[in-house]
């Protein structure tokens, strides 16, 4: 994008979550002018999103005082704070110049970047794990956040991660229980590991575990969901347990294997400060998000005063090491099933590739051939749900398998570049 002229006084922050509004009210305060935009249809993310207009909302009396108290923050700032809802990132050029598609489609050159995206959740491929009806846990969440309904018919959550206690018991609260939760770890195996959690974990934990016992969901932990097919119009899981076999008629399969950082597709900049907060940059959870957007904020007014940054929070570090006694209670060596997966398991959704595809790239592929001869990574989500795992089984070693991330973050329509008004061009709100 060529010869750009005016900037835009604002800062641009991209997710209206935690992380993004914590630092947009820190800069407003500072006295900068900030633009906040979300693709989503309402301010929240992942945690704190909201029901359809209209809908009740099933966010527990904790999250709502949060959510509230960040809003007063965010309102408290006036007209320094815009959000724009409906509007996608993306990308930045070398320039310095930002492309938003959708509702506030536009050019623009922020004075700043922030990007706070947002998690992504992992999901490992299995045999039919692209069938209808098969999605990612999260998106089941969605669902029940958007609608304060559970998806209809008979739902089965597998994977691993605390994400799929939090939902099974969510399904249990809406009067829907799952027919099981399949656990590839055993986090309730050696329960003194727990014992170093915050108790806030503790006491969430428990609070999910005993609404499911309570309504006898069966928890299959060491277990592993291994194929998914199609039989008289149900989904039929396969499951690995430690004592033998099961088989499980299904509507709905949540698969969730973690959540991971969301790097992909978001180049730097050298032309403007480019900052990434919150989960996007490290995924450590809520409170975490809430404190890195808040002292990310704080120290970019401060950079760009020229001042000293300001003292790093401590709340980051204390969250990081709650992660990773989480990561060691669930620990299993589900990945290295990758290897033994049947050839016709798809890997790339989006071009429907094949494990047999890949491997007839050889044994040690260049980023060249998985992507032009292979076309792994090459789809809308570029990369975001087949790269970790082209990495490990194409090459185990390198964990980019799939190269640099570049611009833009995802494919554009001509027609969403054509109606973005180029406010570079002229004097902009
Ligand atoms: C599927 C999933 C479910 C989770 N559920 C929970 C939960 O129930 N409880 C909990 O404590 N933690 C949960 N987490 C973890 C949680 O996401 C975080 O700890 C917290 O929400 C992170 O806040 P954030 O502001 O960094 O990101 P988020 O809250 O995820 O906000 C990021 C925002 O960026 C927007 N965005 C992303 N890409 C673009 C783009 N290109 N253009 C414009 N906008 C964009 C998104 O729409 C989103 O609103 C979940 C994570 C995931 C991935």
């Amino acid at each position: 994008m060529p010869g750009r002229a005016m900037t835009d006084a604002r800062i641009l922050v991209v997710g209206a979550g935690l992380a993004g509004l914590a630092a947009a009210a820190a800069l407003a305060r500072a006295g900068h002018r900030v633009l906040v935009v979300d693709q989503a249809l309402r301010p929240g993310g992942a945690v704190h999103r909201q029901p359809l207009p209209g809908g009740r909302s099933l966010a527990s009396s904790a999250q709502a005082r949060r959510w509230r108290a960040l809003m007063a923050e965010v309102d408290a700032q006036g007209a320094r704070i815009e959000i724009v809802c409906n509007t996608r990132f993306g990308g930045v050029d070398h320039t310095g110049t930002v492309l938003l598609t959708g509702e506030g489609a536009a050019l623009i050159n922020p004075r700043a970047l922030v990007l706070a995206v947002g998690a992504r959740e992992a999901v490992q491929p299995r045999p039919g794990w692209t069938l209808p009806g098969v999605t990612t846990a999260g998106a089941l969440q969605t669902q029940i956040k958007t609608t304060a309904e559970a998806p209809a018919g008979r739902v089965l959550l597998a994977g691993s991660g605390p994400l799929l206690l939090a939902l099974g018991a969510e399904l249990v609260r809406l009067g829907r229980p799952p027919l099981a939760i399949v656990e590839a770890g055993r986090p309730f195996s050696r329960p003194l590991r727990s014992l170093g959690l915050p108790l806030s974990y503790m006491a969430e934990a428990a609070r999910h575990l005993s609404r499911l016992l309570a309504a006898r969901v069966p928890l299959l932990t060491g277990a592993h969901l291994t194929r998914i097919s199609e039989a008289d119009g149900a989904l039929m899981a396969e499951v690995e347990t430690r004592s033998g076999a099961r088989r499980f008629a299904a509507d709905r399969i949540g698969l969730h294997d973690g959540i991971r950082t969301n790097d992909t597709g978001l180049t730097d900049c050298a032309a403007l400060p480019v900052l990434r907060l919150g989960d996007c940059r490290e995924a450590l959870g809520a409170n975490a998000a809430l404190a890195d957007g808040r002292a990310g904020g704080e120290a970019l007014a401060a950079r760009l005063a020229g001042q000293p940054a300001p003292t790093a929070s401590t709340t980051l570090a204390r969250e990081a090491s709650a992660q990773a006694r989480l990561a060691q209670i669930y620990a299993h060596d589900g990945a290295t099933r990758l290897a033994g997966l049947p050839d016709d398991t798809v890997i790339c959704r989006c071009e429907m590739r094949t494990l047999a595809d890949l491997r007839t790239l050889g044994p040690a592929p260049t980023t060249r051939q998985l992507r032009l001869d292979g076309r792994f990574g090459m789809g809308a989500c570029q990369g975001r749900f087949c790269a970790e795992w082209v990495a490990r089984i194409a090459s185990p070693i390198a964990p980019h398998a799939l190269g640099m991330p570049r611009w833009p973050a995802r494919p554009i329509s001509v027609a969403d570049l054509l109606a973005a008004p180029d406010l570079t061009l002229g004097e902009t709100k």
